[in-house]
């Protein structure tokens, strides 16, 4: 598949609702970057060097009242202090 054609199917991909779960269950996003492909102290893919992850990519559910937020606050300080640190070497 050609990368216009992939784009284009990620930006009108057909996605039907089959239905609702409880407030427990409700969670605005799911899915995206499995843990067990990161770092968790520096927050670096295991699959590339160079290349950290933080925040809603991240496939964590958190349960409503701020842990969401407190997430994106630790994973992101953590990864760009990491990737701070990472680059200093590289100097
Ligand atoms: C309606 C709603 C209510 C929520 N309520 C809560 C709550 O009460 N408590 C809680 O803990 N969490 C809550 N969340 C979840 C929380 O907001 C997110 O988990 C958190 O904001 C994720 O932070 P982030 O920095 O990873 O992503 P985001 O906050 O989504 O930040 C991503 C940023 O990247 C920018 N961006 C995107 N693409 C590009 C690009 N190509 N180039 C440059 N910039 C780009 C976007 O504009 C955005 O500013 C809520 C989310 C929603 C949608």
């Amino acid at each position: 598949m050609a990368f216009h054609d992939f784009i284009q199917l990620l930006k009108h991909l057909p996605i039907q609702a089959n239905g609702t779960l409880s407030i427990e269950e409700a969670f605005v996003t799911g899915g995206g970057i499995n843990l067990k492909e990161i770092h968790p102290k520096t927050m670096e893919s295991k699959k590339m060097e160079g290349l950290y992850f933080c925040g809603e990519i991240l496939d964590i559910h958190g349960y409503t009242g701020g842990y969401n937020i407190t997430c994106a606050f630790s994973t992101g300080y953590v990864a760009g202090k990491s990737a701070g640190e990472q680059s200093l070497l590289l100097v």
